[in-house]
């Protein structure tokens, strides 16, 4: 599936139709010296091993893309789903 560049759609901030800017949502890095990892870093030290063992692996269909739309005017940002579990990938040209 191919996306445009900029379209136009409801911002809820401006409560109007505006131009908007589309951007594929990346994941972000995580963050080597947060609590969460701290603590599990403290917790596998040792013997014992991982106290969280994985579970299995479930294999689904396609990726949940997720698309940033900045507003032009206000530059406030909102997501919106495309093609939750499918296997088309969405692209923006
Ligand atoms: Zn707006």
């Amino acid at each position: 599936m191919k996306l445009p560049e900029k379209i136009r759609t409801n911002c809820p901030k401006c409560n109007a139709h505006t131009e908007h800017e589309l951007r594929l949502s990346r994941k972000g890095k995580e963050r080597t010296m947060s609590e969460g990892r701290r603590k599990y870093e403290e917790v596998k030290k040792g013997y014992g091993g991982s106290p969280r063992t994985p579970k299995k692996p479930v294999n689904k269909i396609g990726k949940r893309t997720v698309i940033i739309l900045t507003c032009k005017t206000c530059k406030k940002k909102h997501q919106r789903l495309y093609s939750a579990r499918t296997k088309k990938a969405v692209e923006i040209k």
